[in-house]
């Protein structure tokens, strides 16, 4: 079977998502996410959650919200995932603790609302404003922010 592995930068944690390859790579720019990376946005690629192996320590998460915790390893702070709690939501993993970042080229650019307007890459790649759907403004109205 092939896996996709990668870790943290102190290597305290490993993972291997059991799959062929990355689903949904994308970035999101929206405020959460680049506080959570303290970054310029976060890029994340997906499997379902239960293709996620972690194959050395594990992780510890924040709850970023009510909504999605997010990984990352106690020791070094290195950004590992991001996961709504619903169970058969996918979980991410940040694009750069990927041993081979080249496997997952985004497809597509979440929160729009809150690109930083100097950053420019990746534009031809097309993008969505957080909320956008009726599905989406209504799970989002539930959400209650655990950031500062
Ligand atoms: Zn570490
Ligand atoms: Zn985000």
């Amino acid at each position: 079977m092939t896996s996709i592995p990668g870790g943290c930068q102190c290597g305290a944690i490993r993972y291997a998502m059991h799959v062929p390859r990355v689903e949904k790579p994308h970035v999101c720019h929206c405020r959460m996410c680049q506080r959570a990376t303290g970054g310029l946005f976060a890029a994340l690629a997906g499997c379902a959650k239960s293709k996620l192996e972690w194959t050395k320590g594990q992780p510890a998460f924040f709850a970023s919200s009510n909504l999605a915790r997010r990984g990352f390893c106690r020791d070094c702070g290195t950004p590992l995932t991001f996961a709504y709690d619903a169970p058969e939501a996918r979980i991410y993993v940040a694009i750069g603790s990927m041993d081979d970042p080249e496997l997952a080229g985004i497809e597509i650019q979440y929160g729009l609302e809150a690109r930083i307007g100097w950053v420019k890459f990746c534009e031809d790649v097309p993008g969505e404003v957080t909320g956008d759907s009726p599905a989406a403004q209504e799970f989002f109205a539930g959400m209650v922010s655990n950031q500062g």
